[in-house]
């Protein structure tokens, strides 16, 4: 069985979606889950991106099954590395995926990011930004959408060039494959064939510098999202040799060999 680890519920800002669609639209499609409701605790809104965390465990507690696991994607930043790393060890999640979604305090969705900026720059500073992040997060389990800023990014091609930016992706990339830690392989983006062509170099380079295991998700914030873009998911892992893997009380979980 193929896990989505990526998916957002009523207790994530920007998500309305009840647990009950979400493992109904999984069991259909023959998935596992993992929910993980996200929280920035650097986000410059205090309103904003907070989770209540004992209040979304109690509630989802009723749901977790072997195929129905909670965890969090924690927004990453230097300066609440403490903060997350005293959340991450309170709570009994079974899966802890770490997101870079601001840099500098500015979140990436934003104009002013790109502001004064050109693609060159402003790749280099995310990525900066999230070494610097992986460490000083050693007990997150799986690093997310590393090609996040391509969503947002304001320039005429956003697309995340392993040969652009080589240098500053190994060094991700070690500091995770070093680590024993995963890479996300982020479905969202994967329906454009140019984006896989443009993510498998930086997949396979994991592996080549020592990463094996990736967790997929869709980043889902609506039923019909979840396990979005698998098909396409499974042959990049393939065609990198990575094995798909989903974490059950922390603990890695592999999917059974085809
Ligand atoms: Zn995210
Ligand atoms: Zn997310």
């Amino acid at each position: 069985m193929l896990y989505d680890t990526h998916i957002h519920t009523r207790f994530s800002h920007d998500s309305r979606m009840n647990i009950e669609d979400a493992i109904q639209k999984a069991q259909e499609m023959g998935l596992g889950i993992t929910i993980t409701e996200h929280i920035d605790l650097n986000y410059p809104d205090p309103a904003a991106f907070r989770v209540d965390i004992p209040c979304y465990l109690a509630a989802y507690e009723q749901y977790r099954s072997k195929t129905v696991l909670l965890g969090i994607e924690v927004g990453l930043g230097v300066e609440i590395a403490t903060k997350n790393q005293t959340l991450i060890a309170r709570h009994p999640f079974d899966y802890v995926l770490g997101s870079i979604h601001l840099v500098d305090g500015i979140d990436l969705y934003i104009d002013a990011f790109y502001r004064g900026r050109d693609k060159r720059q402003a790749y280099d500073r995310y990525l900066e930004t999230m070494l610097d992040c992986l460490r000083c997060h050693d007990t997150i389990d799986s690093l997310g959408h590393i090609d996040y800023i391509c969503r947002y990014a304001k320039f005429h091609d956003p697309e995340l060039y392993y040969s652009e930016c080589s240098d500053k992706i190994d060094h991700v990339l070690m500091a995770l494959a070093d680590n024993g830690k995963c890479l996300e392989l982020n479905t969202r983006r994967l329906n454009k064939k140019s984006v896989v062509e443009n993510l498998i170099p930086i997949y396979r380079r994991f592996y080549e510098l020592g990463g094996r295991y990736i967790t997929i998700g869709s980043d889902a914030h609506t039923p019909k999202d979840i396990g979005k873009n698998f098909q396409e998911a499974w042959e990049i892992a393939e065609i990198c040799k990575l094995r798909p893997v989903w974490f059950e009380q922390r603990r890695m979980q592999y999917v059974a060999t085809q």
